[in-house]
């Protein structure tokens, strides 16, 4: 008998993305997630007759967005079809999605699993419109129908059958959520819906090239359940397989409070939907110029920007991924880094830029988000601006604090919110760094005649330098530069 090692699992997952559009897909009804059951609808989302739609010129250009940020071919000319389905959630009858003449063809998506890049390849990205949501109460004998989601704006995003684990279909998800956050046309909110995600799954014995039979996974609407479910299905499938049955294609929907999966439906064919071009709308043509301002518009995708710290900023990738986690936290590095001195935008950055932007580095992660976590407060709360933060750090690789003092200066800045210049005015913790000064304060201490027998002893000792600085230190009121206090410190013994 085969063990589960021997079969290769094949996913490719579908991915329905919500876009944060102000107004629905096809009318002006609000497209806003809560709000009191059946408050944001219209004729047109309640399928009256004589509602007609008219395409939401947003949705588009999110969708154009995304196509380009994952290099898809755009279509200039698309069509609007029905899919036709009956469910009380659906008042028209029919879904209005795309079907052979999507918007966005081919392209990928790029991720990070287990250190290393991967690639998975896109087989479209499509317009459609979601549904309403039905609510069963407790007794099987009600069923309620809230319409404010029926006609939200979705993108379908769908992958080719290129994942080879459940942990890689979940780094895929997490990259996807990502970037239609940087992109900022979705909040990708799993919890709320925002993000849906259908798995599907096949397996085959290792070696074969054909495709074993798949089933659709669905309802997955957690992140922390991604890769639990699509394990969960690999193993039953290979039960199937292996006590001589076979894997049926059929829709099975997860079930998180069990940890199992059920069979929903016998899959349909896209036949069963019989799709048409929706005789309301007209073929979908893009301008190319407009497609053109927003291709120059088109913010950093998350893996430009950890590329970019990378390879210019010699940050490690460990960093680079923390950074680039959040759309957020990416935006006030980088403002940080600009109020640091560091230029982001020239090709070559020098070595003194790279320990710059590696101390913005850290300050930001481990004590600006040490300090935040504790609080469970994100970057948008905090007290210490991003200015603020690059100001200190370009205070500290100035030398004019140093790295303790910094340390001061940053918890007054979290406490009090005032800027570093501020603190430091206030409270006179200008480093020392004029030479001049700092001998000054070194022969002041070696002249002190109480101090003879410790010079002597320093002749045979040198460890017992650290002595003399703590002394000098103590003449400048601790504000000496420490390095250069102790060459300094170190010349005029030996001048003794
Ligand atoms: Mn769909």
């Amino acid at each position: 008998m085969a063990s589960p090692v021997e079969y290769e699992p094949i996913i490719g997952l579908e991915v329905h993305v919500q876009l944060s559009t102000l107004s629905k897909a096809f009318c002006g009804a609000k497209a806003a997630f809560g709000g009191a059951p059946n408050s944001y609808i219209d004729p047109y989302t309640l399928g009256l007759p004589g509602a007609l739609p008219v395409l939401n010129h947003r949705a588009v250009e999110f969708a154009l967005r995304m196509g380009l940020a994952c290099q898809c071919d755009i279509a200039l000319r698309s069509e609007l079809s029905r899919k036709h389905y009956f469910y009380p959630d659906s008042p028209k009858g029919y879904q209005i999605s795309q079907f052979d003449k999507p918007i966005c063809e081919n392209g990928h998506v790029e991720f990070v699993l287990r250190g290393e890049k991967k690639r998975v390849g896109l087989q479209r990205i499509h317009i459609e419109e979601d549904a309403g949501k039905n609510l069963h109460l407790p007794g099987g004998r009600t069923s309620l129908v809230d319409f404010n989601r029926a006609g939200v704006p979705l993108i379908e995003v769908v992958s080719l059958p290129e994942i080879r684990s459940a942990e890689e279909a979940a780094e895929y998800l997490r990259a996807l959520r990502q970037l239609v956050r940087f992109l900022g046309i979705s909040d990708g909110n799993m919890e709320e819906g925002s993000l849906r995600c259908d798995a599907n799954v096949s397996i085959r014995p290792r070696g074969q090239t054909t495709l074993g039979q798949r089933t659709e996974l669905k309802n997955i609407n957690s992140f922390k359940y991604v890769q639990h479910a699509i394990e969960h299905e690999i193993l039953r499938q290979i039960d199937v397989v292996q006590s001589n049955s076979k894997v049926v294609m059929e829709t099975r929907g997860w079930d998180a409070a069990h940890g199992t999966s059920r069979s929903q439906r016998k899959k349909e064919q896209a036949h069963d939907y019989r799709y048409m071009p929706d005789p309301d709308l007209p073929p979908l043509h893009i301008d190319p110029l407009w497609l053109d301002s927003i291709r120059a518009a088109l913010p950093a995708t998350p893996m430009q920007r950890r590329d970019r710290y990378i390879d210019r900023l010699g940050l490690s990738p460990y960093d680079a991924s923390v950074l680039t986690a959040e759309r957020e936290l990416c935006d006030f590095f980088d403002a940080a880094l600009v109020a640091s001195g560091v230029s982001t935008d020239s090709e070559s950055v020098s070595e003194a830029q790279c320990s710059r932007a590696k101390l913005c580095a850290n300050w930001l992660s481990s004590e600006l988000l040490g300090l935040l976590n504790k609080e469970s407060r994100d970057i948008t709360a905090s007290p210490v601006s991003a200015e603020s933060l690059g100001e200190l750090v370009r205070y500290i690789s100035d030398d004019i604090i140093s790295g303790k003092q910094g340390k001061e200066v940053f918890s007054r800045m979290y406490e009090s919110r005032e800027t570093p210049t501020d603190i430091i005015e206030r409270l006179g913790l200008r480093q020392i760094t004029d030479e001049a000064v700092i001998t000054a304060a070194c022969r002041k201490v070696v002249a002190d005649p109480a101090l003879a027998k410790q010079i002597e002893k320093y002749k045979q000792n040198p460890k017992l330098l650290g002595f003399f600085v703590g002394k000098a230190l103590a003449e400048t009121q601790g504000k000496a530069k420490p390095d250069l206090l102790s060459t300094i410190m170190q010349r005029v013994l030996s001048e003794k």
